[in-house]
């Protein structure tokens, strides 16, 4: 089995949201996609681990917004990497409600779905929920959000509890054995500027100083040590005692 042929599948990047009893919670998905068209049907991957599942699971249901192309990242790093336990992720974000309750956000989004839950299958590690749209609306008219963009563009890999979570180590061997099959004599030359990339521990961005951190106007060959203090990570948000050596 080849990983890397799981990138090639296309996905979006969209808020799941729901709410019981008063309670909202709501994380990131790539895996939201619709099933039937009569009646409209969507269905969304979610780990059993995540908050967000019980809650749906318990008020039958829940909303999808697509987010848009050049996103905000902080909204990907508070729904998508921190937990609902230690602040309320809505606190910052234009949100509505439709006719099931669940809340909808509409900040960074192109398009939202409002769903009663219509069946769920236990897959293990997730549970498929099948949801039924009984409204949908456009926001925007700009491009919606690619996960593939999204990871090329921030260096991303699936948190852990993403249904297309791949292991790092098992992806590296993978592409190792790629690069030792193509070139072998040429072993020695590389690796010359990778020691001074920083991971964030938080959310798994990697700052490559090579690049520099464009969308905080930190520009090409700017070692990690010379970012101004009040650097933060441009997804989730964390300062840079968050970030260590790659
Ligand atoms: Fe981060």
């Amino acid at each position: 089995m080849k990983l890397k042929a799981f990138h090639k599948l296309s996905y979006g990047l969209y808020i799941i949201a729901s709410e019981h009893e008063g309670m909202k919670s709501g994380y990131i998905a790539n895996t939201a996609f619709q099933v039937t068209s009569t009646p409209s049907q969507v269905a969304i991957s979610a780990h059993k681990n995540n908050g967000t599942t019980e809650v749906i699971l318990k008020s039958g249901v829940f909303s999808i917004s697509v987010l848009k192309k050049e996103v905000d990242t902080s909204i990907i790093g508070e729904f998508g990497f921190m937990s609902g336990n230690d602040f309320d992720k809505f606190r910052n974000v234009d949100h509505d409600v439709q006719s099931t309750g669940a809340p909808i956000v509409t900040s960074q989004s192109v398009a939202w779905f409002d769903c009663k839950v219509a069946k769920h299958v236990d897959l293990g590690t997730h549970i498929l929920i099948i949801g039924e749209v009984v409204g949908s609306d456009i926001l925007s008219d700009e491009e919606p959000l690619t996960y593939s963009y999204y990871r090329e563009k921030y260096k991303m890999l699936s948190p852990k509890n993403s249904p297309t979570y791949i292991e790092k180590s098992l992806l590296e061997e993978e592409e190792d054995s790629i690069k030792e099959q193509k070139e072998e004599p040429a072993k020695e030359e590389i690796e010359p500027s990778a020691e001074d990339k920083h991971i964030c521990t938080i959310c798994g961005f990697v700052y490559d100083p090579e690049e520099g951190d464009p969308t905080a106007g930190i520009e090409p060959g700017t070692p990690f040590e010379d970012l101004p203090e009040d650097y933060k990570c441009p997804i989730c948000n964390a300062t840079k005692e968050y970030f260590k050596e790659l």
